[in-house]
């Protein structure tokens, strides 16, 4: 008897954690980029495109962008009539969006620190043709953010600014030390030091923040899309799954620059430094270039279509 019951609940328990590994929608990033899973998770169940918008707005302020639909005959969804009744943009995304058109885009999130008005909640835009997928894609970067705000991040526009300016030093330096095969005195070696880990500290936030959160994000819609393919739902768009692999192939290409580019500096600067100088940041250089040699790792993995070699297939003979 009571081998029985323990072989009864043995399978049981070998169910349930079937069960478990089953349903997590939650797929972990392998770039650490922290979340809060459990937000994900209920988001990601749902189904319901009207609870969708209920949880959502719970978290941050949801507005529609207007758009005139030149093909009058595309069916109009659920999700995009929700859309339609949102209340519109209390602040005029032109001003806020200076480097961006307006015209191509289709989903916004923006933090509180970046809306010009005294709204102290962050904001989540959606153009009225948009879908579920660009909806949870624009909350999936609120969810991000929460964990850069705890964590000091910059702001795109800051981040862009200080990079700006360090890679102008960073060229201005190296070039002059390029005429003369040294650096012309101390502070010219010292602005070229602070340059370098300005560039090593600051593109490490903006690779992570921008290009491979896109990445992560839209591998775990794709992995949401093909997992309830299994189970006969067809919650999100189809279409937006077939884009979604162009989408994450320019932010791979973009996160390869970027990473190669701070290797190749880090290369440079292991060169060109006396190597007294060099001992003084050895490990704090080298522990930004482990750090960019792991996300490397993971972005070969996934490399761009149109990028692997189209050789011919090799014939080995015997
Ligand atoms: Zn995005």
């Amino acid at each position: 008897m009571k081998k029985h019951l323990f072989s009864v609940l043995f399978i049981c328990s070998l169910i349930t954690s079937f069960a478990d590994a089953s349903s997590s929608l939650v797929i972990s990033n392998n770039f650490k980029k922290q979340i809060n899973a459990t937000k994900l998770e209920k988001i990601l169940i749902l189904n319901d495109s009207k609870a969708i918008i209920r949880v959502i707005q719970n978290d941050v302020d949801l507005y529609k962008i207007d758009y005139k639909n030149e093909n009058q005959s595309a069916q109009v969804s659920q999700i995009q009539k929700l859309i339609h009744e949102l209340p519109k943009s209390p602040v005029n995304m032109k001003s806020i969006l200076s480097g961006l058109e307006i015209e191509n885009v289709i989903g916004l999130f923006l933090p509180f620190e970046q809306l010009q008005n005294t709204n102290s909640r962050d904001a989540l835009f959606i153009r009225e043709d948009a879908g579920v997928w660009t909806l949870i894609h624009e909350y999936m970067h609120f969810l991000f953010n929460e964990f850069h705000r705890k964590n000091n991040a910059l702001d795109a526009p800051k981040l862009q600014n200080i990079i700006k300016d360090s890679t102008e030093t960073y060229n201005e330096e190296f070039s002059k030390h390029t005429i003369n095969n040294k650096f012309e005195d101390e502070t010219r070696q010292n602005s070229y030091v602070d340059a370098l880990i300005s560039l090593c500290k600051h593109n490490l936030q903006f690779v992570l923040n921008f290009s491979i959160e896109e990445i992560v994000i839209e591998e775990q819609l794709q992995y949401k899309f093909q997992t309830d393919l299994k189970n006969n739902i067809g919650f999100l768009e189809a279409d937006e799954h077939s884009s979604s692999k162009n989408y994450i192939s320019k932010n791979l290409r973009s996160a390869l620059n970027t990473t190669e580019y701070i290797l190749r500096l880090i290369e440079e600067g292991r060169k060109i430094l006396p190597s007294d100088s060099y001992g003084k940041i050895k490990t704090e250089i080298e522990s930004y270039e482990l750090k960019y040699k792991d996300i490397l790792f993971e972005l070969k993995k996934r490399k761009p279509a149109e990028t692997k070699p189209a050789k011919p297939a090799e014939v080995f003979t015997t």
